[in-house]
């Protein structure tokens, strides 16, 4: 099954994809993971993104689009996709019912996760995460079981993400409220939203989702 997480930054879609794909062997998709890998690397998609990522802007939907159209390729994606942080503008929404219906692929549920804005900023701003493997953290409330030592790999080696700070975090919310919200009302006419209480606890938001995913709710 193909599903789409939605929510604004720090909502926790990236902590539930991981999950998902490690649990039940779904594919995370996360665009800004594929963007972050790019500016990483020095290719022509991080160059043009870099300082739009750095702004808390949106990058153009055509280099978006080709990054899930050439992602979508891959053969692992078969096994069910979790497509984290995108769509993000109607646009996007568009072409991914293209690109799906193209392959003969359907979008099983589109989960909303809301939160409080508030709240977003602590989430945001204070989490980092292993720089080998990815485990996500939080300096308040998600600290590595032994101080300096990710539980997952044993790295001791942590990363922060350069938007992650206060200015750039307000700048991506309001990104958020104007051009990717209204997709929710978009997937709402199509009778595929589902919104959860993305403030419950990591637990009790996963189990709420699986749920949705094994058509309990
Ligand atoms: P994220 O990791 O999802 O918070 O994305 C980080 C940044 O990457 C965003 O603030 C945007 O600049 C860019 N980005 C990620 N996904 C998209 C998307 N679907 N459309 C446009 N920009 C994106």
């Amino acid at each position: 099954m193909n599903i789409i997480l939605l929510g604004p930054p720090g909502a926790g879609k990236g902590t539930q994809a991981q999950r998902l794909q490690a649990e039940r062997g779904m594919v995370q998709l996360s665009t800004g993971d594929m963007l972050r890998a790019a500016v990483a690397a020095g290719t022509p998609v991080g160059l043009q993104a870099k300082a739009v990522m750095d702004a808390g802007q949106l990058v153009s939907d055509d280099i978006i689009v080709a990054l899930i159209a050439d992602r979508l390729e891959q053969p692992d994606t078969k096994a069910g996709v979790i497509f984290d942080g995108f769509p993000r503008t109607t646009a996007q929404a568009d072409a991914l019912d293209a690109m799906l219906a193209s392959k003969g692929l359907e979008l099983g549920h589109v989960i909303e996760l809301t939160v409080d804005e508030d709240a977003l900023v602590e989430r945001i701003t204070g989490r980092f995460s292993c720089a080998k493997c990815g485990a996500g953290y939080h300096d308040r409330f998600k600290q590595p079981r032994q101080p300096g030592v990710c539980d997952a790999c044993g790295s001791t080696e942590f990363k922060r993400r350069p938007d992650d700070n206060e200015e750039t975090v307000r700048k991506r919310m309001a990104e958020y409220r104007e051009k990717t919200a209204p997709i929710s009302n978009y997937y709402r006419e199509k009778g595929l939203l589902r919104v959860i209480d993305g403030m419950a606890d990591i637990d009790v938001v996963y189990g709420e989702i699986a749920s949705i995913l094994n058509g309990k709710s």
